[in-house]
Protein backbone atom coordinates (compact mmCIF):
# COMPACT_ATOMS: atom_id res chain seq x y z
CA UNK A 1 0.00 0.00 0.00
CA UNK A 2 1.44 3.43 -0.68
CA UNK A 3 1.98 5.85 2.27
CA UNK A 4 -0.40 7.87 3.11
CA UNK A 5 0.16 11.48 4.61
CA UNK A 6 -2.17 10.87 7.84
CA UNK A 7 -2.54 14.53 8.82
CA UNK A 8 -4.07 15.51 5.93
CA UNK A 9 -7.25 13.65 7.52
CA UNK A 10 -6.76 15.64 11.00
CA UNK A 11 -10.71 16.67 10.48
CA UNK A 12 -11.75 13.29 10.49
CA UNK A 13 -9.34 11.69 12.82
CA UNK A 14 -10.77 14.39 15.04
CA UNK A 15 -14.00 12.98 14.92
CA UNK A 16 -15.43 11.59 18.36
CA UNK A 17 -17.05 8.19 16.29
CA UNK A 18 -14.70 7.88 13.86
CA UNK A 19 -10.70 8.56 14.85
CA UNK A 20 -7.74 7.69 14.01
CA UNK A 21 -8.99 3.70 13.50
CA UNK A 22 -11.77 5.08 11.73
CA UNK A 23 -9.70 6.96 9.58
CA UNK A 24 -7.25 3.83 9.25
CA UNK A 25 -9.96 1.39 7.73
CA UNK A 26 -11.10 4.13 5.17
CA UNK A 27 -7.06 4.23 4.37
CA UNK A 28 -7.35 0.34 3.81
CA UNK A 29 -11.01 0.06 1.85
CA UNK A 30 -11.17 -1.27 -1.27
CA UNK A 31 -14.73 0.60 -3.11
CA UNK A 32 -15.85 -0.06 -6.08
CA UNK A 33 -17.84 2.65 -8.37
CA UNK A 34 -20.09 1.55 -10.98
CA UNK A 35 -20.64 4.31 -13.17
CA UNK A 36 -18.74 7.39 -14.05
CA UNK A 37 -21.47 9.48 -14.27
CA UNK A 38 -22.92 12.52 -12.23
CA UNK A 39 -22.90 10.72 -9.51
CA UNK A 40 -20.07 8.23 -9.62
CA UNK A 41 -17.64 11.84 -10.02
CA UNK A 42 -19.29 13.57 -6.71
CA UNK A 43 -19.09 9.99 -4.53
CA UNK A 44 -15.51 8.75 -5.96
CA UNK A 45 -14.20 12.39 -5.65
CA UNK A 46 -15.26 12.41 -2.24
CA UNK A 47 -13.75 8.83 -1.27
CA UNK A 48 -10.54 9.97 -3.22
CA UNK A 49 -10.49 12.89 -1.03
CA UNK A 50 -11.36 11.34 1.93
CA UNK A 51 -8.38 8.90 2.33
CA UNK A 52 -10.16 5.77 0.71
CA UNK A 53 -7.08 3.76 -0.15
CA UNK A 54 -8.38 1.48 -3.31
CA UNK A 55 -10.57 2.33 -5.54
CA UNK A 56 -12.02 0.35 -8.75
CA UNK A 57 -14.06 2.49 -11.43
CA UNK A 58 -15.59 1.11 -14.01
CA UNK A 59 -17.21 3.34 -17.02
CA UNK A 60 -17.00 2.09 -20.71
CA UNK A 61 -18.28 5.69 -21.89
CA UNK A 62 -15.96 8.51 -23.74
CA UNK A 63 -16.80 12.22 -22.23
CA UNK A 64 -19.38 14.05 -24.08
CA UNK A 65 -19.98 17.72 -23.97
CA UNK A 66 -23.61 17.45 -22.12
CA UNK A 67 -21.51 15.58 -19.27
CA UNK A 68 -19.74 18.21 -18.00
CA UNK A 69 -22.76 20.06 -15.84
CA UNK A 70 -22.91 17.24 -13.31
CA UNK A 71 -19.75 15.16 -14.24
CA UNK A 72 -17.28 17.27 -12.11
CA UNK A 73 -13.96 15.53 -12.48
CA UNK A 74 -14.13 16.24 -16.38
CA UNK A 75 -13.21 19.59 -18.00
CA UNK A 76 -14.07 21.10 -21.54
CA UNK A 77 -10.79 19.75 -23.02
CA UNK A 78 -11.62 15.87 -21.94
CA UNK A 79 -14.23 15.80 -24.00
CA UNK A 80 -13.63 12.39 -25.88
CA UNK A 81 -11.61 11.21 -23.43
CA UNK A 82 -12.45 7.76 -21.99
CA UNK A 83 -14.38 8.50 -18.67
CA UNK A 84 -12.20 6.19 -17.10
CA UNK A 85 -8.65 7.56 -17.35
CA UNK A 86 -9.69 11.25 -17.09
CA UNK A 87 -11.00 9.70 -13.57
CA UNK A 88 -8.10 7.86 -12.76
CA UNK A 89 -5.66 11.10 -13.26
CA UNK A 90 -8.52 13.61 -11.44
CA UNK A 91 -8.74 11.31 -8.26
CA UNK A 92 -4.74 10.26 -8.06
CA UNK A 93 -4.28 14.16 -8.42
CA UNK A 94 -6.54 14.94 -5.17
CA UNK A 95 -4.87 11.80 -3.08
CA UNK A 96 -1.81 10.77 -4.90
CA UNK A 97 -1.89 7.51 -2.42
CA UNK A 98 -4.59 6.39 -3.91
CA UNK A 99 -4.78 2.62 -5.89
CA UNK A 100 -7.22 2.45 -8.80
CA UNK A 101 -7.93 0.15 -11.20
CA UNK A 102 -9.41 1.39 -14.16
CA UNK A 103 -12.03 -1.06 -15.95
CA UNK A 104 -12.91 0.42 -19.39
CA UNK A 105 -15.44 -1.90 -20.59
CA UNK A 106 -18.93 -3.12 -19.96
CA UNK A 107 -18.50 -6.13 -17.19
CA UNK A 108 -20.79 -8.96 -17.87
CA UNK A 109 -21.93 -11.23 -14.93
CA UNK A 110 -18.97 -13.28 -14.78
CA UNK A 111 -16.45 -10.24 -14.66
CA UNK A 112 -18.28 -7.97 -12.48
CA UNK A 113 -18.31 -11.24 -10.04
CA UNK A 114 -14.50 -11.69 -10.81
CA UNK A 115 -13.75 -7.71 -9.82
CA UNK A 116 -15.62 -7.47 -7.03
CA UNK A 117 -13.58 -9.96 -5.25
CA UNK A 118 -11.99 -8.00 -2.09
CA UNK A 119 -13.69 -5.50 -2.56
CA UNK A 120 -15.18 -3.69 0.87
CA UNK A 121 -18.33 -1.76 -0.65
CA UNK A 122 -19.76 -1.18 -4.27
CA UNK A 123 -21.67 1.83 -5.21
CA UNK A 124 -23.74 1.46 -8.29
CA UNK A 125 -24.00 5.12 -9.81
CA UNK A 126 -25.45 3.43 -13.26
CA UNK A 127 -28.43 4.64 -14.96
CA UNK A 128 -30.14 1.33 -15.98
CA UNK A 129 -32.04 -0.96 -14.60
CA UNK A 130 -30.46 -4.32 -15.84
CA UNK A 131 -27.09 -3.28 -14.48
CA UNK A 132 -28.81 -2.45 -11.52
CA UNK A 133 -30.77 -5.40 -11.18
CA UNK A 134 -27.43 -7.33 -12.41
CA UNK A 135 -25.15 -5.54 -9.60
CA UNK A 136 -28.05 -6.63 -6.56
CA UNK A 137 -27.51 -10.03 -7.84
CA UNK A 138 -23.90 -10.32 -8.20
CA UNK A 139 -23.33 -8.25 -4.54
CA UNK A 140 -25.98 -10.67 -2.96
CA UNK A 141 -23.69 -13.62 -4.31
CA UNK A 142 -20.48 -11.66 -2.45
CA UNK A 143 -22.23 -10.54 0.45
CA UNK A 144 -21.05 -6.95 -0.42
CA UNK A 145 -22.59 -4.01 1.05
CA UNK A 146 -24.40 -2.23 -1.99
CA UNK A 147 -25.01 1.56 -2.48
CA UNK A 148 -27.45 2.52 -4.69
CA UNK A 149 -28.06 5.83 -5.86
CA UNK A 150 -30.41 7.63 -8.26
CA UNK A 151 -31.20 11.30 -9.66
CA UNK A 152 -33.43 12.29 -12.55
CA UNK A 153 -35.42 15.94 -12.96
CA UNK A 154 -34.99 17.57 -9.95
CA UNK A 155 -35.06 14.21 -7.70
CA UNK A 156 -32.64 11.77 -6.22
CA UNK A 157 -32.61 8.83 -4.01
CA UNK A 158 -29.82 6.76 -2.21
CA UNK A 159 -30.13 3.05 -0.40
CA UNK A 160 -28.06 0.81 1.22
CA UNK A 161 -28.40 -2.46 1.04
CA UNK A 162 -26.49 -4.85 3.74
CA UNK A 163 -26.11 -7.73 1.67
CA UNK A 164 -23.43 -8.96 4.25
CA UNK A 165 -25.80 -8.93 6.90
CA UNK A 166 -28.45 -11.16 7.66
CA UNK A 167 -32.51 -10.38 6.98
CA UNK A 168 -32.00 -7.16 5.40
CA UNK A 169 -34.25 -5.98 2.06
CA UNK A 170 -32.00 -5.75 -1.41
CA UNK A 171 -32.74 -3.91 -4.46
CA UNK A 172 -34.93 -6.87 -5.76
CA UNK A 173 -37.31 -5.95 -2.70
CA UNK A 174 -37.50 -2.49 -4.15
CA UNK A 175 -37.89 -3.02 -7.33
CA UNK A 176 -39.32 -5.62 -9.58
CA UNK A 177 -38.43 -6.85 -13.29
CA UNK A 178 -42.07 -5.09 -13.79
CA UNK A 179 -40.25 -1.36 -13.08
CA UNK A 180 -38.12 -1.81 -16.17
CA UNK A 181 -39.15 1.29 -17.40
CA UNK A 182 -37.31 3.46 -14.54
CA UNK A 183 -36.59 6.46 -16.85
CA UNK A 184 -32.95 8.39 -17.32
CA UNK A 185 -31.11 11.17 -17.44
CA UNK A 186 -30.99 11.55 -21.42
CA UNK A 187 -34.41 11.64 -21.66
CA UNK A 188 -35.69 13.50 -19.01
CA UNK A 189 -33.07 15.89 -17.90
CA UNK A 190 -31.42 16.86 -14.91
CA UNK A 191 -30.54 19.72 -12.47
CA UNK A 192 -26.69 19.41 -12.57
CA UNK A 193 -26.22 19.97 -8.13
CA UNK A 194 -28.80 17.36 -7.40
CA UNK A 195 -26.74 14.64 -9.03
CA UNK A 196 -23.51 15.79 -6.47
CA UNK A 197 -25.77 15.47 -3.59
CA UNK A 198 -27.13 11.69 -4.23
CA UNK A 199 -23.30 10.98 -4.87
CA UNK A 200 -22.11 12.90 -1.70
CA UNK A 201 -24.72 10.74 0.00
CA UNK A 202 -23.30 7.37 -1.44
CA UNK A 203 -20.24 8.90 -0.37
CA UNK A 204 -20.96 9.44 3.18
CA UNK A 205 -22.96 6.21 3.59
CA UNK A 206 -19.98 4.38 2.06
CA UNK A 207 -17.46 5.51 4.36
CA UNK A 208 -20.10 4.70 6.84
CA UNK A 209 -19.68 0.80 6.46
CA UNK A 210 -15.92 1.07 6.22
CA UNK A 211 -15.46 2.71 9.42
CA UNK A 212 -18.55 0.35 11.23
CA UNK A 213 -20.61 3.48 11.50
CA UNK A 214 -24.39 2.39 11.80
CA UNK A 215 -27.00 3.57 9.13
CA UNK A 216 -30.61 4.39 9.15
CA UNK A 217 -30.72 3.99 5.24
CA UNK A 218 -30.12 0.32 5.66
CA UNK A 219 -33.86 -0.51 5.50
CA UNK A 220 -34.98 2.69 4.35
CA UNK A 221 -35.10 4.65 0.94
CA UNK A 222 -33.91 8.28 1.17
CA UNK A 223 -35.91 10.55 -1.37
CA UNK A 224 -34.68 14.00 -1.81
CA UNK A 225 -36.67 16.49 -3.58
CA UNK A 226 -34.73 19.45 -5.01
CA UNK A 227 -37.80 21.35 -6.26
CA UNK A 228 -38.85 21.32 -3.06
CA UNK A 229 -36.01 21.39 -1.29
CA UNK A 230 -37.34 18.42 0.98
CA UNK A 231 -36.12 14.93 1.32
CA UNK A 232 -38.28 11.65 3.42
CA UNK A 233 -37.56 8.34 4.07
CA UNK A 234 -38.83 5.85 3.47
CA UNK A 235 -38.96 1.55 4.70
CA UNK A 236 -37.86 -1.09 2.05
CA UNK A 237 -39.76 -4.06 3.47
CA UNK A 238 -37.71 -7.39 2.43
CA UNK A 239 -40.08 -9.12 -0.13
CA UNK A 240 -40.66 -13.04 1.11
CA UNK A 241 -40.80 -14.08 -2.69
CA UNK A 242 -37.87 -11.52 -3.57
CA UNK A 243 -35.96 -14.14 -6.82
CA UNK A 244 -32.34 -12.76 -5.42
CA UNK A 245 -32.66 -12.52 -1.27
CA UNK A 246 -35.83 -15.35 -0.38
CA UNK A 247 -35.37 -17.19 2.19
CA UNK A 248 -35.82 -20.21 1.01
CA UNK A 249 -34.33 -19.82 -2.90
CA UNK A 250 -31.06 -22.08 -3.59
CA UNK A 251 -27.82 -21.55 -2.40
CA UNK A 252 -28.89 -19.30 -0.09
CA UNK A 253 -27.17 -19.28 3.44
CA UNK A 254 -29.29 -17.73 6.11
ZN1 LIG B 1 -34.52 -8.98 -2.02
Amino acid sequence: MKQHDTNQFARHVGLPRLGAEGQAKIISGHVMVIGLGGLGAAAGLYLASSGVGFLTINDFDRIDATNLPRQILFRAGDVGEYKTEVTRSALQAVNPALEIVALNQRLDEKELLQTTDNVRVVLDCTDNFASRMLINRICHERRTPLISGAAIRFEGQVAVFRHDKSGMPCYSCLYTDRDDNLENCAGQGILAPVAGTIGCMMATEALKVLTGLCSDLERKVWIYDGLAGTSQTIAIAKRPDCPVCRPDRPGQEY
